[in-house]
């Protein structure tokens, strides 16, 4: 069988990260670099002329005068982590298929599990917003699909699964209650695809993105 290139796809190891990405001023040349690939152009008047603010960090235009940050107007702008631990969210957020839960994040980071949550979500927003202008083409096909899941029952649960009534009260909740999950469920549907998977599999237990938790 031919190997799947997309499964088999090098990617970058840590160390090969640490050497491109590892320092503020190899991801500030990145960001700049993406940002104004010929060349600084002053957002007001399109001058190319400029000199460095170097206390703050930022461009000045020699026509207009005006001072613009690299980061001005993108997901960076906003916060005071540095461009090397966003550099590094985006590597941890991009290395694994299962994706990485905001704790995770955090520890790996070193910053507050509330701080990775928003970086990690600001990153799924661009990531969203990038491939919503690339709709998908030709035969699709979907792997890892996940519709419906283990419920999370704690001990409680397995009390109730001793005393004889769990497994009928288990089941009572699941038809009638309109879950998250379900909701989840309902809006795949539109596609065909996911409503076939759905009848097959009312609730399969497989690992997916849409079970790791915030
Ligand atoms: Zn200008």
């Amino acid at each position: 069988m031919a190997r799947n290139v997309v499964q088999f796809q090098k990617g970058l190891s840590e160390p090969a990260f640490d050497r491109q990405y590892g320092t503020e001023e190899q991801c500030r040349a990145v960001v700049i670099g993406l940002r104004w690939p010929d060349g600084f152009r002053c957002p007001a008047c399109g001058g190319r002329e400029h000199s460095m603010v170097t206390t703050r960090d930022l461009f000045q235009c020699r026509a207009c005068r005006r001072q613009t940050s690299p980061i001005a107007g993108t997901i960076f702008a906003s916060t005071k982590l540095a461009l090397r631990t966003w550099f590094r969210a985006i590597y941890h957020l991009t290395q694994s298929k299962q994706g990485i839960s905001s704790i995770e994040l955090g520890r790996r980071l070193g910053v507050t599990q509330t701080t990775a949550w928003t970086v990690k979500h600001k990153l799924k927003q661009v990531m969203m917003e990038r491939n919503a202008t690339k709709p998908l083409t030709g035969r699709v096909e979907i792997d890892d699909a996940y519709l419906g899941g283990e419920r999370s029952g704690g001990k409680l649960a397995e009390t109730r699964s001793v005393c004889g009534w769990g497994e009928a009260h288990q089941a009572r909740r699941r038809s009638s209650l309109p879950s998250r999950r379900r909701r989840r469920a309902s809006r795949f549907a539109s596609s065909s695809a996911a409503s076939q998977a759905s009848a097959v599999h009312p609730s399969p237990a497989l690992p997916s993105a849409a079970s790791i938790p915030d």
